[in-house]
């Protein structure tokens, strides 16, 4: 019996050695890459204003999801105000610019139109020389004897 009993105890023994092997090998693995990957969002590239980003999903470990790659849109120009750079006149077309406040290389231009000839101012002095004209006649018309 004492035999028995001193062969099953080295069983019991081999038996739990397998296992505490077996469970640090596990354990082992696990930390070597083989984990739950926790993936987290990272702006790996940041939109400007024409061209989109990229956000990806990247574990600590350094894995990527790529599946799960997201595109930033592009954030669009952010425009100033306008400011003449060149008067128009009657001859000439002027010119407008506006400046990103993004990025102040960025520009816009805009043309002005050229100067109508005195078109309003012509158009009053027709109207008064008439209004003038009807009140002459009127004070010709009163004051004549
Ligand atoms: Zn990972
Ligand atoms: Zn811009």
């Amino acid at each position: 019996m004492k035999q028995l009993k001193k062969a099953l105890a080295a069983v019991l023994a081999a038996l739990t050695m397998v296992c505490c092997v077996s469970l640090c090998l596990c354990a082992f693995a696990e930390g070597d890459g083989d984990h739950a990957h926790d993936y987290k969002p990272v702006q790996v590239l940041a939109p400007t204003c024409t061209q989109p980003g990229l956000t990806r999903y990247i574990c600590d470990c350094g894995d990527v999801d790529e599946w799960r790659d997201e595109e930033i849109p592009a954030t669009g120009h952010n425009w100033g105000y306008w400011k003449t750079v060149k008067e128009a006149t009657e001859e000439q077309e002027g010119l407008k610019e506006r400046t990103c406040l993004n990025d102040p290389t960025h520009k816009d231009y805009k043309k002005i139109d050229k100067l109508e000839p005195d078109a309003i101012g012509g158009f009053l002095q027709k109207i008064i020389a008439r209004i003038k004209a009807f009140f002459a006649k009127i004070m010709d018309f009163l004051y004549r004897d």
